[in-house]
């Protein structure tokens, strides 16, 4: 492994991977890649996952290519040298910010949409003229594999390298020395990763998981708020990073939230969900029986329906959930979606803040009044005014 980071690094420090023609080609060559072997890509997501090429295509391919598309555009400006305003010190210099590649680049992929996941960053890293060592993640085989069969295929051999294999394999990698970590998955490993690139200084962009809440206001389109959540959470089986993970309510409001959503479903999916060519499966055994854990004990007021042998859970929802119940210490992962009964907008934001901060928050509501406040006191968690309303659906 050492001496394959070390003819990556080699590269590197060839200078070859720097000028904007060179980018360019790499990243043209890359979604030459996505267009000739469509075919083939659709059908390692589907068969990690279990999802339709329609899906594959729309949640993961089109993305790429929307990404190459504006990283291809605006390359020529992004690398391009700004000036900079000058002082008492530099006012006899030629003051500029010039953009500069870091060096060797290590990608972690996670398994929940892995070719999305894994190709995003490296578009990143090649478009700021790094060396990249890309290791997908293993839980997702087919796809993993089959980009260590393609990447080759299309870009430059020894500046691109894909490091196939599971834990050992990372904590290996990680042992090693590399200018940038991009990682994508789960806090624990986050910490792991951010620990070992500590030993050597190299910063680290962490892509990590949460509990998404979701706010459903007494005031707002109930019929809206239910079907975005609806398509939100059971989207690739509920196995979305900012997915909703949970909705806090009046507690009146909860029957109707239930009986909405469970139409959605049926209009979504059909009346034979596992039937259906749009509804996922559980990525392995150990995350079905995780999520077939969190459900014990719970009142389940709608799905529950579950089967090991093709890692089948329905979309589930649960009612009058204790929040200190299971299913509320941990990201759920899968079609599980609790309710949880508050008093009021206040009390779910004090609920909310008494919590790790969220990846994401969904907050359904026509009062202004109520969404200004929203605003104000979750200034600290990251708020995207589009997702106010929900996901578009
Ligand atoms: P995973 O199991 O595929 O792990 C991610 C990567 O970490 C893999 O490449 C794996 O080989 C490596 N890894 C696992 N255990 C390790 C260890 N002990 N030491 C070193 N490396 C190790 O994926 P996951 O963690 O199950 O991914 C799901 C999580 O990712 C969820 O929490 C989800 O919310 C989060 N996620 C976040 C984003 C985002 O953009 N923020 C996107 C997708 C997923």
């Amino acid at each position: 492994m050492e001496s394959r980071i070390q003819r990556v690094r080699d590269a590197f420090a060839s200078g070859r991977s720097r000028p904007l023609r060179f980018r360019l080609q790499q990243l043209e060559a890359l979604r030459r890649m996505v267009q000739e072997r469509e075919k083939d890509i659709l059908q390692a997501i589907g068969a990690d996952l279990c999802k339709s090429e329609f899906n594959a295509y729309s949640q993961e391919v089109i993305t790429i290519l929307g990404e190459l598309d504006l990283v291809l555009e605006n390359l020529p400006e992004w690398v391009t040298a700004t000036p900079a305003k000058k002082n008492l010190l530099t006012m006899l210099d030629e003051a500029y910010v010039q953009p500069e590649p870091l060096g060797v680049v290590l990608i972690i992929g996670a398994w929940n949409y892995p070719f999305v996941l894994t190709i995003q960053p490296l578009i990143g890293a090649i478009a700021a003229g790094n060396a990249v060592i890309i290791k997908p993640s293993e839980l997702s085989e087919k796809t993993a594999q089959l980009l260590a069969k393609l990447l080759p295929q299309y870009l430059d051999q020894e500046l691109y390298a894909v490091i196939n294999g599971g834990i050992p394999e990372t904590t290996e990698l990680l042992k090693q020395r590399f200018d940038h970590i991009l990682y994508t998955g789960n806090t624990a490993v986050g910490k792991i990763v951010m620990e070992a690139a500590a030993k050597h200084l190299t910063p680290v962009t962490l892509e990590l998981g949460g509990k998404s809440p979701c706010y459903v206001d007494t005031d707002c389109d109930l019929d809206v708020a239910c079907r975005r959540i609806t398509w939100g959470k059971y989207m690739n089986c509920g196995q979305t990073c900012i997915a909703p993970d949970y909705v806090l309510c009046e507690p009146s409001l909860q029957h109707q939230i239930v009986q909405k959503i469970k139409e959605t479903v049926k209009e979504f999916y059909g009346e034979n969900i596992k039937e259906s060519p749009d509804y996922e499966r559980i990525i392995n055994l150990r995350h079905f029986k995780r999520i077939l854990n969190l459900l014990e004990g719970q009142k389940i007021a709608f799905g529950g329906e579950t089967d090991e042998a093709t890692r089948y859970v329905a979309p589930t929802i649960l009612t009058d959930v204790d929040p200190e119940a299971r299913v509320m210490q941990e990201e759920i992962f899968g079609p599980i979606l609790p309710i949880v009964p508050v008093k009021d907008a206040d009390e779910a934001i004090k609920f909310i803040n008494s919590r790790e901060k969220p990846l994401a928050f969904y907050i359904f509501s026509h009062n202004d009044k109520v969404l200004a406040e929203w605003e104000l006191t979750m200034g600290s968690t990251v708020l995207i005014p589009s997702l106010i309303s929900g996901p578009v659906c």
